[in-house]
């Protein structure tokens, strides 16, 4: 009775590689945050495309880090590592400009997993040769048996329809795990959030790495449909708090007027957003803390 087909693909690669520019493109929407600065994505995101009797549950992992002791990182890694668990499909994404150690990890990661992987290398509009691609990929085919290999370009949209095509004769026989129209599990709430950090790493990328965290404090809509969103940003340290807000309260006003472009965007309506800064100091290496803003839900089975 149902030809209806549904599998779970998990996007893996290091920071930067592309992923969220991946997942964006495939899903036709602004869902998984994207930014220059690597370490934007920290928790998975999921997004769901829904065609025909077709579904693909994508899992963006946050980025695999290496060698790094804070807890922020460890639960990141840990969350990465439960992403690939019970999945039909691993896509790993490498940037054919620069393989790193990192790379090297992810993929070793990989090779633990009984379930097929392909190789996605992704920037191929970067590349200036095109002869360079061939030695590159049997290199790392004569290392591991990938199913599938596949030159894209996430951001100009190369190579997507061929990339839809695989995965589409990879999707096992199945119900549908998600209403049509959902194309997120994600709350509201979560996007939120993760628009203001992202707003706050661009602007500020390099004054303040990734030392601030995002709580929404309240999401309500009024009787008119106005969202009202109040959002509390976590810095470790004064100078930090200084720094966000900025000159008699520009560099706030800044993020708060961007981000509150991009949720009216995503949430089709108009938004009231309010920001705050607070200082909790030492908050990315407690791993209590990232309990209390959820950050950790992912590692345990
Ligand atoms: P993630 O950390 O793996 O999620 O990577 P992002 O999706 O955030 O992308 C990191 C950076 O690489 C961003 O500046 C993207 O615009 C850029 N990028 C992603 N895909 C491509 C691509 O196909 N070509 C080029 N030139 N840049 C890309
Ligand atoms: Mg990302």
């Amino acid at each position: 009775m149902t030809d209806k087909r549904c599998g779970v693909i998990a996007i893996v690669g290091r920071p930067n590689v592309g992923k969220s520019t991946l997942l964006n493109h495939l899903l036709g929407q602004k869902l998984s945050i994207t930014s220059r600065k690597p370490q934007t994505t920290r928790n998975q995101v999921l997004g769901v495309r829904t065609d025909g009797h077709l579904q693909f549950i994508f899992v963006d992992t946050p980025g695999l880090h290496l060698g790094q002791s804070k807890a922020i990182n460890q639960a990141m890694n840990k969350a990465a590592s439960s992403a690939l668990n019970g999945v039909d499909l691993i896509l790993f994404l490498c940037d054919r400009a620069k393989w790193t150690e990192e790379d090297e990890f992810v993929m070793s990661l990989i090779a633990q997993q009984s379930c097929p992987a392909a190789l996605v290398v992704n920037k191929v509009d970067l590349i200036q040769d095109q002869s360079t691609l061939l030695p590159f990929i049997e290199g790392l085919s004569s290392r591991f048996e990938f199913d599938a290999v596949l030159p894209v370009s996430a951001l100009r949209s190369r190579g997507l329809d061929e990339l839809v095509k695989y995965l589409e004769r990879h999707v096992p026989e199945g119900p549908h795990l998600f209403p049509e129209d959902q194309i997120t599990d994600r709350s509201q709430r979560f996007l939120a959030a993760e628009l203001v950090r992202e707003k706050i790493i661009r602007q500020l990328g390099d004054e303040l790495p990734y030392a601030a965290a995002v709580e929404i404090e309240s999401f309500a809509e009024d009787d008119r449909g106005v969202l009202h969103i109040h959002a509390l940003i976590l810095v470790e340290r004064d100078g930090q708090k200084k720094i966000l807000i900025g000159e008699s309260g520009d560099r706030l006003k800044s993020i708060g007027t961007s981000a509150r472009k991009d949720m009216e965007r995503a949430f089709d309506s108009k938004v009231m957003l309010k920001l705050w800064v607070k200082v909790k100091s030492g908050w990315s290496d407690d791993a209590r803390a990232l309990k209390t803003l959820g950050l950790d839900a992912l590692g345990d089975e």
